[in-house]
């Protein structure tokens, strides 16, 4: 099936135009070619309208300090014995919440538990093997810094990773102390070597069942995400110790992700919190590879494409939120508001919008989901068609007040929804998709 007519399908199950999207197409482009570009090129080209930054993008404050994994809101939640992902008796009448969606969902999960003891995807349970150098393998040397890029891009994509970034470690982004259950191991004693380098590792999480978000089948491929994340930083990891170096993998902890991947030139920051890609727009998990790979130059730097311009306009996300997590401020700040709230759990010192992490997990504790209401409904949150990364171009060119003319369109098309009823049906559909994923 095209990915054309895919999409025709799909939208007329929800009373979509497809007409309506393409002209909305036509506006961006007539934009870029005011702009001086051609949009057939720019819709090819994924790469064109990034703006490289040698310096990290966001202004962090000179008092800004390391803080431990023990003060996030998932050991805050630990401690407090409040339970995620308890399984609730599904509902054969509801779509999205059936015996058949919690079994893929938890299926999904299975390989991110296996390998938990080796390349923990979720924090907080076990920490990493620490791949050693073996000693039949003396340290390995790489042509130059270019060609170790390639080299272990092309691994990590072999491995399974859709994006791949690699920086240099940065301490501001490390935790001081790291989790295994309640106990707090010290960054450095974790990790027994001394990394020099960072490899981040993105996987797109597909888009039909995130349409369902939230209920079993949006967590679906969320968690599906994580075994990817075990499976390719472990391999990653082996692949580094078997050319002399130190290495592991750690999914979502011994660092912050989002800066990490801003850093490796991954995506954006945004209102959410969430890191915002080129391709996948904020539908993506983050892993991380650590090694004492050091690497003369890094190649990869962060990017900017105007999600920061388009996110001051754009509320979708804070109006999504059940858990009213996500500010509403126009502009982000140094630090969370004096609110009267223990925000405790965040660390201030970073200009962006900071999310209530501890309103967000108590949804999730509630409803028994991953949620992810804020990534279903945000307007980069799109299949990869053609004239959806055309719209997205055209977002970088055009000034910050029509963004928010921009965003509404999205609705008026019929995206933006959370739990889609339409979802699990198309998800489902025995015909199957040809277009989930970025796919070819
Ligand atoms: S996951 Fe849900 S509750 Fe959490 S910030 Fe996003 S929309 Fe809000
Ligand atoms: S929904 Fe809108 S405000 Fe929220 S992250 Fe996406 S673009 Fe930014």
């Amino acid at each position: 099936m095209s990915e054309i007519l895919a999409e025709e399908e799909c939208l007329s199950q929800s009373g979509q135009s497809r007409r309506n999207l393409l002209k909305l197409g036509a506006v961006g482009g007539a934009a870029m070619i005011a702009a001086g570009v051609t949009p057939a090129a720019k819709a090819r080209e994924d790469g064109i309208g990034l703006v490289k930054h040698d310096a990290f993008p966001l202004k962090i404050s000179p008092n800004y300090q390391r803080f431990s994994e023990m003060d996030t809101s998932f050991h805050r939640f630990n401690k407090a014995g409040i339970a995620f992902y308890k399984r609730p008796k599904p509902d054969e009448n509801k779509p999205g919440f059936t015996s058949i969606d919690y079994a893929l969902k938890m299926g999904g999960r299975s390989v991110a538990n296996a390998l938990s003891p080796y390349a923990p995807a979720y924090e907080g349970y076990h920490l990493p093997k620490i791949f050693k150098p073996n000693a039949l393998n003396s340290e390995f040397r790489f042509k130059d810094s270019a060609t170790a890029h390639a080299v272990i891009k092309r691994a990590a994509r072999h491995y399974g990773a859709d994006l791949v970034g690699i920086t240099r470690r940065d301490p501001r982004w490390d935790y001081t102390h790291v989790r295994e259950g309640n106990t707090a191991h010290k960054f450095e004693d974790a990790l027994q070597f001394e990394p020099k380098t960072v490899i981040m590792l993105g996987f797109e999480v597909g888009y039909e069942g995130m349409r369902a978000a939230p209920s079993p089948l949006g967590d679906a491929g969320q968690v599906d995400g994580y075994s990817k994340m075990s499976k390719t930083s472990l391999q990653l990891a082996s692949f580094l110790q078997l050319l002399g170096f130190h290495a592991a993998g750690v999914g979502n902890s011994f660092g912050l992700s989002v800066p990490y991947g801003i850093a490796a030139g991954l995506g954006e920051n945004t209102r959410m919190g969430l890191l915002l890609n080129h391709k996948y727009g904020p539908r993506i998990r983050l892993g991380k590879v650590y090694t004492d790979l050091d690497l003369d130059e890094y190649f990869d730097k962060p990017v900017t494409f105007g999600v920061e311009s388009f996110c001051k306009k754009c509320m979708h996300c804070a109006d999504n939120c059940p858990s009213k997590a996500i500010p509403k401020d126009e502009e982000p700040s140094m630090g969370p508001p004096d609110d009267g709230t223990d925000w405790g759990f965040s660390n201030p010192g970073v200009r962006k919008w900071y999310v209530n992490c501890d309103k967000c997990l108590q949804y999730w504790a509630d409803s028994n989901t991953s949620c992810s209401s804020c990534i279903t409904s945000c307007p980069y949150n799109k299949p990869n068609f053609w004239h959806h990364r055309l719209i997205d171009k055209a977002n970088m060119f055009l000034p910050g007040p029509l963004h928010k003319l921009m965003a509404d369109m999205d609705l008026l098309h019929g995206y933006g929804k959370t739990f889609n009823e339409t979802a699990p049906a198309v998800f489902w559909d025995d015909k199957g998709r040809s277009y989930d994923g970025f796919g070819d």
